[in-house]
């Protein structure tokens, strides 16, 4: 009986580790993602990322644990059954062959009738929009474009799952935006499952249908972008998601009040350990006259063109607010910032892991 790939997860991986030799790289690691999904895998370098794609694809054996793809056991497959296609960070075109070589050579191996591939081809250009330089060589396209053939080359395989290791790493800033813009259009149109590997927070939250973060071969969180952000599970994805991060300030909880050095704050205490670490967003600490929450004197200004970082000093930490428009950056006099409702986070003190109350 055939089974209905549309209702099974694109991806499972169930306990999945990876040693080499007496090194641990992954361990237990459990994913389940849906059918068009775009699954980012995030982190800092070295915690694991291209390891566990690369486990994904088949290009290494895993250690203990199973992978599912399309609903079908692969843990023992070699990478050219598995229907999966890659786009690495370092894209080599070949160089002497046109860009509609380029995008067609796995399909003329797999000796793909003629019209067939040439249909194919024009239709993932068109898709790419480099259906206009079908004929030149790599050498004559820009980054961005020859970025485009490697995923040209990926797209023509229809496969069940796409893997994506830092594809836009050797890109700069601006085409880095621009091929972001252009690969989540490139999802929303053709639907495909997407496995997206990164160690930027901005690409993570701005692609992703769900993100799963990794710190030192563990999952440390998974969730929607939204949920990641307003409710990390722990001060490391607090600290690692968000630009600047989330303020992490130690305080103790005195007679249900919370207290930061000599700042007390009106704040839920119910449920919370004597000590704790409070979590706040620096967007979250608004400039304000009447009655507010802190009273900071500013150590450092900077002005980024839209919007200001005013940091100061509270809990032995240096705290960052985020503030619309310009500050003077001599300005050392005392000022007002309110915490917007909600917004605050708790984490315990020793190992970071959220509180929720
Ligand atoms: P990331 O892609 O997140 O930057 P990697 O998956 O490349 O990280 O590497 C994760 C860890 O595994 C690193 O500490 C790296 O040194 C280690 N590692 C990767 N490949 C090997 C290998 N072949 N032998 C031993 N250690 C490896
Ligand atoms: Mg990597």
């Amino acid at each position: 009986m055939a089974l209905d790939s549309g209702v099974q997860p694109a991806l499972e991986t169930r306990g999945l580790a990876k040693s080499y030799g007496a090194v641990e790289v992954l361990r237990d690691i459990n994913i389940e993602m849906g059918q068009g999904e775009f699954l980012v895998l995030v982190g800092p370098s070295g915690c694991g990322k291209s390891t566990l794609l690369n486990c994904i694809a088949g290009l290494e054996g895993i250690t203990a644990g199973s992978l599912m793809i399309g609903g079908r056991e692969v843990t023992q497959e070699p990478p050219k059954d598995r229907d999966i296609a890659m786009v690495f960070q370092s894209y080599a075109l070949y160089p002497t062959m046109s860009v509609a070589e380029n995008i067609g050579f796995g399909m003329k191996i797999r000796r793909v009738p003629k019209a067939q591939m040439d249909a194919k081809i024009m239709e993932v250009a068109t898709l790419l929009q480099i259906d206009h330089l079908l004929d030149r060589n790599p050498s004559q396209l820009s980054g961005g474009q020859r970025q485009r053939v490697a995923m040209g080359r990926a797209l023509v395989r229809d496969p069940k799952l796409f893997l994506f290791d830092e594809p836009l790493s050797n890109l700069d800033a601006k085409l880095r935006v621009e091929m972001r813009a252009e690969i989540k259009r490139l999802h929303k149109t053709t639907g495909a499952s997407i496995v997206y590997v990164t160690h930027d927070q901005i690409e993570a939250m701005t692609l992703a249908s769900r993100i799963v973060v990794l710190k030192g071969g563990d999952v440390q969180q998974i969730g929607t972008p939204q949920e990641i952000y307003d409710r990390p599970a722990n001060t490391f994805v607090a600290d690692f998601m968000g630009s600047p991060p989330m303020n992490i300030i130690p305080a103790t909880v005195e007679a249900q009040k919370l207290v930061m050095d000599d700042v007390t704050l009106p704040a839920p205490t119910i449920g919370l350990p004597d000590k704790v670490q409070v979590g706040i967003r620096p967007e979250h600490l608004t400039l304000v006259s009447v009655t507010p929450d802190l009273h900071v004197k500013p150590t450092m200004i900077e002005n980024t063109g839209a919007e200001c970082y005013l940091n100061f000093q509270l809990g032995g930490v240096t705290v960052t607010a985020r503030l619309p428009g310009r500050m003077d950056e001599d300005h050392t006099e005392m000022v007002g910032l309110g915490i917007a409702p909600g917004a605050l986070n708790f984490f315990d003190a020793g190992t970071g892991t959220r509180i929720d109350l």
